[in-house]
Formats: structure tokens, sequence, C-alpha cells
């Protein structure tokens, strides 16, 4: 508590003290700086990483008051630490690249999950992911699967330069829950695998989502599947280190963009102090957006923003979700410990459970802490603030029943997180991530460049992968005017 209040004050005294002393790191006279970030998650922070390796001086304005955006680990009282945001990396992931470069140990998973089915549980306690799946499904099941996986495999091949061609586009016009059920034709209980796994990805329905979309997310599970990794202390320990490589006294917390003007040579940001309302411009050769899209709104740009870029954005479809910590008592393991010693979770639910990803406890005493990531139209249901807490108990409660009978009984506490409705990109059926409009939003608009997960994908892939993307054609631009 006293470290909070100490961390807290430090931040504070650390935005005032830069705000109270005129601006350092000038790279001439008319420039405050040479690039202004919005927003201190992931995206924001690794263009700040990749800027500062190469020279470029920068200043990152967060309007909350701490860094990792929708990358966040609570704490609690024994020391224990459980995620609330975002739960794992993915083989593929840039962001493993940078957890390398930054020494952070790692924990491996296998990918595939256990999962609860139209009430059945089929856990996961072979020994592949390929034994895995051979006892959910029988023979000609099994054989289905993979046909599709294998043509999975190719379109998948043909979406590397994430340029798809003309026939592949068409797959965005069709829904993935179709192109599945419909034009494949899979036996219902492949489908409903494919659905449940892909679901919790998307944080919405597969009827929401375009085929070219859903195979494109397919990625993970594709061909044996990819491995997932987990930072030992926590997620956020990414987002805090690339804080500190990048230095704090760059970082200006509880500080609004509200403003974006292209000006000759410059883009002017306004910028609005929370804690006293002060409002200040800073000048920059460039900015960088990484304000999640559907918060745009919140902002104003100077010119209006173009409407093809408003269209890529209105246009935009939405994934949730709400996280859940559960509290159980000591003696409860048996539930996900099963008669082998083996531990049967992750479990992907049919229920408004979600995932249940993890239970882990600091010592024999102390109670075992799962954490639920619930999706879709649940996540949806248990954001809604006019829903009370104790109706979202009630509801986790019925549900643990149905997977474990006798387990709520043994439930101390629940600790929520709830997200925006907004929390993840998907793009509806008709449009797609690799379509013109979005491709149009992936380019600058004037000086400002528009990075997040929700220019590129709907995982910390794209908010890695959209900051690459930035600093390289910032560096590009740099150059040509060099030239
Ligand atoms: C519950 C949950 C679970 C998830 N699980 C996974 C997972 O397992 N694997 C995975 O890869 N991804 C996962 N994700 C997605 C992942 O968290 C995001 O893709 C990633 O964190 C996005 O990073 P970002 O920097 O693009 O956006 P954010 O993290 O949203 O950062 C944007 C920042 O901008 C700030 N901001 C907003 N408006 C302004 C403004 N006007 N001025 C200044 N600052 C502003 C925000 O406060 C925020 O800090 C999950 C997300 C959630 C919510």
């Amino acid at each position: 508590m006293i470290k909070k209040f100490f961390k807290k004050l430090f931040f504070s005294s650390l935005s005032l003290i830069i705000l109270n002393s005129s601006l350092i790191a000038i790279s001439n006279e008319y420039y405050d700086t040479d690039v202004i970030i919005a927003g201190a998650g992931l995206s924001g922070l690794t263009s700040a990483y990749k800027l500062n390796k190469k020279g470029i001086k920068f200043k990152i304005f967060e309007i909350s008051d701490r860094v990792g955006g929708r990358s966040r680990t609570a704490k609690y009282d024994n020391g224990m630490k459980v995620e609330a945001g975002l739960a794992e990396f993915w083989e593929s992931n840039p962001a493993i690249e940078l957890i390398k470069e930054l020494n952070l140990p790692t924990e491996e998973g296998q990918g595939f999950s256990s999962c609860f089915i139209n009430n059945t549980l089929y856990k996961y306690t072979q020994n592949s992911n390929e034994e895995f799946l051979k006892s959910i499904f029988n023979k000609n099941e099994f054989n289905s699967f993979l046909k599709w996986d294998r043509e999975v495999k190719i379109l998948l091949e043909k979406l590397k330069n994430r340029k798809p061609d003309k026939n592949m586009m068409k797959l965005k016009d069709i829904s993935f829950a179709d192109w599945v059920t419909k034009k494949h034709k899979l036996p219902k209980k492949v489908s409903e695998w494919i659905r449940v796994t892909i679901e919790v990805e998307i944080g919405t329905s597969w009827e929401n989502i375009s085929a070219l979309d859903g195979i494109d997310e397919w990625h993970i599970f594709n061909n044996g599947g990819e491995k997932e990794y987990h930072i030992v202390n926590g997620n956020e320990t990414l987002a805090q280190e690339l804080a500190k490589r990048v230095g704090l006294e760059n970082i200006y917390i509880k500080h609004q963009v509200v403003r974006f003007k292209n000006i000759k040579d410059a883009v002017e940001v306004e910028v609005m102090n929370n804690e006293n309302f002060e409002h200040k411009t800073y000048r920059a050769k460039y900015a960088i957006s990484t304000i999640p899209l559907f918060r745009l709104a919140e902002v104003q740009f100077e010119p209006q923003l173009p409407k093809k870029k408003y269209d890529a954005i209105k246009t935009q479809s939405w994934g949730s979700y709400f996280t859940a910590h559960v509290f159980f008592a000591p003696d409860t393991k048996k539930y996900w410990i099963d008669d082998k010693g083996q531990n049967i979770l992750p479990i992907l639910s049919d229920s408004p459970l979600g995932v249940i990803y993890s239970a882990d406890r600091k010592d024999d005493k102390s109670p075992y802490i799962v954490n639920l990531l619930i999706t879709g139209e649940y996540a949806e249901k248990f954001n809604y603030r006019g829903l009370l807490f104790d109706e979202i108990r009630n509801e986790l409660n019925l549900a643990f029943e149905k997977i474990w009978k006798g387990s709520s009984k043994k439930i101390i506490k629940y600790e929520f997180f709830r997200y925006h409705p907004r929390a993840i990109a998907a793009w509806p059926v008709g449009r797609s991530r690799f379509d013109e409009l979005s491709e149009d939003l992936r380019k600058p608009f004037g000086r400002i460049y528009f990075a997040g997960d929700f220019t590129e994908s709907s995982h910390s892939d794209g908010a890695i992968r959209s900051a690459l993307r930035v600093v390289n054609d910032i560096l590009k631009k740099e150059k040509k005017n060099e030239n």
C-alpha cells in the first residue's frame, strides 16, 4: 500500500516537474520534440522504444494514471499476481522478440486447451495437440477437421504478405461461421469446437466476422498450433520495462490528447493535464496516435479527418472482454487437478465463465485465484453498468455448478474488471483488416500516424506490428527529407 502511494506520488510529481520545467530535449527551435505519441499502451511504448534506439526524441501523453493500457496485472495482498487484461502472447507475436530483448523470463503453454462444450468437459491431459483432438473427435470428425485445417494452411500461406488477392478478398463477404458450417459442412462437433476456440480470440460471435479475418485468426491453431507465452512476473511488466527503457521522464501520465492539428512542416498536439485541466500545445515533426479507434471520437482533428478514414473507423465492429478473479478455498484444487495430478486448465467454456485460465496460489494456506476471461455476449452483458456485481456473481456461481458440482460453495470472493464494450477490434462481414478502408487507415494523415491493435488485428501482435509500421514509415520519411 505504502509502495503504491510512493509510486503514485513519484508519477504525479514527475509529471508536475516536467510540466513546470521548460521543455527539454527539443530537436530545434521550431519543434518541442521530434515525435509526440498519444497513449502509453504496448503500441505507444513500443513506438517510443524503437524511436529511442534511433536517437529520435519523443514525448508520450497518457490519459490514465498508469502505463500498459489493456495489458494489466492485478496484485493481491498475499503477493499473488493475476492477469486482468492481456493473458498470453502467441508464438508469432512480434512482442516475443521484444520480451527476449528485454530479458523478461517467460513460461510456455501448449496453445490448445481443455474445453467445455454442450455441457461436456473434454480434458486436455494428452501429450500433444493431435492426441487431444483425437480424444474429442471420432475418426471421421478428426479427418474432416484435418482436411479443413490443411485448406486453411494454404490460404494462410497466401496471406503471408498480408495482401490477399482478389479471389481471397471475396472471403470478406461471408461470415466465418457460414464458411465453416455451410461451405465446408464440417461435422457439428468439429464446427462447435472451432467456434468456441475462435470466439475467445475475437471476443464476439463467429457470425460477426468475415471468413477472411477468421482464417487470419486461425493461424494460432493451424497445423498443430502455436505455443503461447506468459511473462513470469505478469504480462504488464513488458509495458513497465519498455517505459523504464524509454525514460519515465518522457511519459506524461494523466495527460489527455484532445487535438491534433496538421500545420506546415509540423503537427501541433493539444494536451490537457487531467489534474488541473491546464491545456498546453506541443509542436512536433510527427505524431503517433495509439488511441483506440473508438476513442478517437474524444479527439479533434484539424483539418477534419478524411471521409475514408472516418468510414474505416465507423464501420469497424468490436469484441468484448470482461475479467473475473475468483478466490476459491484452499481445498478446491480437485476440480481442476485430475486423478493423475494433471492440471486441466485452461478450459474454453461455452458458458458465462468464458475461459477458465489458471488457478494459482501463494502457499498451501492461501486461496486459489481462478482467472476467468469472459467474452462476447456475456462480456457485453457484464460490462453494462446497469448490472450489479451481485447479479454477475449469481450467474457465475450457477455456471460453476454446471461444470463442477458443489464448487460455488467454495468461492470466497470475486474481483471484477470491466472493459469498454469495444475492447477488441473485429471487422464485420463485408469488411476486413485487409480491405481498402483498413489499408487507408494505416496511411498517415498529414504528419499524424495511426497505430494500435485496432489498426491491424484483434490482439497485441497488432499493437506491436502497428508500432513497427509507423516507426518504419517515419524513418523512411525522414530519410527522404534528408536526401
Ligand atoms: C481482457 C483482455 C484480454 C486480452 N487478452 C489478450 C491476449 O491473451 N493476447 C493478446 O495478444 N492480446 C490480448 N488482449 C488485447 C491486448 O491487450 C491489446 O491488443 C493491447 O494491449 C493493445 O495495446 P495498444 O497499445 O494498441 O492499446 P491500449 O493498450 O488500449 O493503449 C492505448 C492507450 O491510450 C490511452 N489513451 C486513450 N485515449 C487517450 C487520449 N485521448 N490521450 C492520451 N492517451 C489516451 C489509453 O489510456 C491506453 O493506455 C486482451 C485485451 C483484453 C481487454
